[in-house]
């Protein structure tokens, strides 16, 4: 279940949603997966870094480099959808920085840049 989860996420190109996983499973196995054990499942690979979840399209993808421990920043494409990995520590520094020195404890900087990919653009 865990390993047809895991292939569907790597097969979609655009960050997909439990119930995206839950129907291509649902259809690769010939029977209905709950989105609800999707969840449960998606979750675990957030939590091994396998997958990592895009807040802004309330998806997940695939993570391209499950070794990274950065906080990630993604560039979200309104136009195809594409959500592209970036990592720049001085940037997600300062934005951990900024929530210190408010007294906050970050946990997690979400840091999405929606707009118009390179190739859209052209
Ligand atoms: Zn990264
Ligand atoms: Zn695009």
């Amino acid at each position: 279940m865990r390993a047809a989860i895991f292939d569907a996420l790597a097969a979609e190109e655009t960050p997909a949603s439990a119930y995206d996983i839950a129907d291509t499973v649902s259809k690769a196995r010939g029977k209905r997966v709950a989105p609800n054990s999707v969840y449960r499942i998606l979750d675990l690979f957030v939590s091994n870094n396998i997958a990592m979840r895009v807040e802004s399209a309330n998806a997940y993808i695939a993570n391209v480099h499950p070794g990274c421990h950065h906080d990630c920043i993604f560039l979200v494409c309104r136009n195809c959808k594409q959500a592209t990995h970036v990592d720049d520590d001085k940037v997600t520094d300062k934005v951990r920085a900024v929530a210190r020195s408010e007294g906050f404890q970050p946990e997690r900087p979400v840091i999405e840049i929606l707009g118009t990919c390179a190739k859209c653009a052209a």
